[in-house]
């Protein structure tokens, strides 16, 4: 929710605040008359439309991310497809048994696949879970099982639906970000004029400064809400999974993910440890916890898990016996 409401401001105050800034950068350029390129964004005249565009186009967008054409098209644009027969034999039973461990109908859930060397499964949209073919090869189904239930936690906690409205408020920010790459490109038509391409090459310049800048700041309420909420949100999946019984499962799937990305290594005794060489600051930007943290906390999560079920097994067994 914070990433929503951090990118939608975000986005508002760039369309607010970029066009005039764009217009005065453009009448510094003498003795030119740029009108003709400022008059249909001349902000001071249409604020109203501003506002209604700022209101209007993230519901829109937002709202049309989740029906079906667009959601159609996004899962084509990111070489989704069904399962084949033989990848449905291999998945389908572990799908029945996450859905049952979880409460969850099979009907509710849509599986895809995409055809990645990237050891990877991922939750979209409102019901989706896509799985990368190098996942079904690399991971045994007990690990498989395990990472799905991450993944079903995803979306029982919503957060595609938080991550998707987030991506269509950012479209206002990127939809002037693009004008003006456009607007740039399209100056290039005046190199042939001599001295005014001089002049074309400092605007252009200016134009690229605005650019990189608002490039910055579209990525801030990523770079805030990243440290804090989407590792929370990482945790939280992984609860989830510990919650139905399938901790053990992801654990495992984990460790051995963790060991083949150098990130961990377990000692003789067992016992995992860190080997990740990331600095602090690179750390900063990414949105998965660190391995060996995650580790961590689903062990203490299955034994508080596997405590209770002691305790209510040994609970029903003290029930019947005096019954
Ligand atoms: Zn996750």
């Amino acid at each position: 929710m914070l990433q929503v409401i951090l990118t939608y401001i975000v986005n508002v105050i760039i369309v607010f605040v970029f066009f005039p800034i764009l217009e005065s950068a453009v009448q510094m350029v003498h003795p030119f008359s740029w009108d003709w390129l400022m008059k249909p964004l001349h902000l001071a005249d249409k604020l109203e439309v501003y506002i209604v565009l700022a209101m209007a186009l993230p519901v829109i967008v937002a709202i049309g991310f989740f029906l079906p054409p667009f959601r159609w098209l996004s899962h084509v644009l990111n070489g989704e497809r069904k399962p084949t027969t033989a990848e449905s034999g291999y998945i389908e039973p572990i799908m029945k048994e996450l859905c049952e461990r979880s409460g969850v109908s099979r009907n509710s859930l849509v599986l895809r696949m995409r055809s990645d060397n990237d050891i990877n499964a991922f939750a979209s949209g409102i019901n989706h879970i896509t799985v990368h073919t190098r996942a079904l090869q690399i991971l045994d189904e007990r690990q498989l099982v395990g990472v799905l239930a991450h993944e079903l936690g995803h979306l029982r906690h919503r957060d595609t639906i938080y991550l998707t409205i987030t991506y269509a408020m950012n479209r206002l920010g990127q939809l002037i970000l693009n004008l003006v790459i456009l607007l740039n490109v399209a100056l290039n038509v005046f190199m042939i004029i001599p001295i005014l391409n001089i002049l074309v090459r400092i605007l252009q310049l200016v134009f690229l400064a605005m650019i990189a800048a608002v490039k910055y700041v579209l990525l801030i309420p990523q770079y805030i809400t990243y440290y804090f909420d989407s590792r929370r949100r990482e945790y939280a999946a992984d609860a989830y999974a510990v919650s139905i019984g399938l901790g053990r499962e992801l654990r495992d799937g984990l460790v051995y993910l963790g060991i083949l990305s150098a990130e961990i290594a377990v000692l003789d005794n067992g016992q995992v440890c860190d080997c990740e060489r990331r600095g602090f600051f690179s750390r900063f930007f990414i949105t998965h916890p660190k391995t060996i943290n995650r580790i961590h906390r689903l062990d203490e999560g299955i034994e508080v898990y596997e405590l209770k079920r002691g305790l209510k097994a040994s609970r029903e067994a003290g029930n019947s016996a005096n019954s």
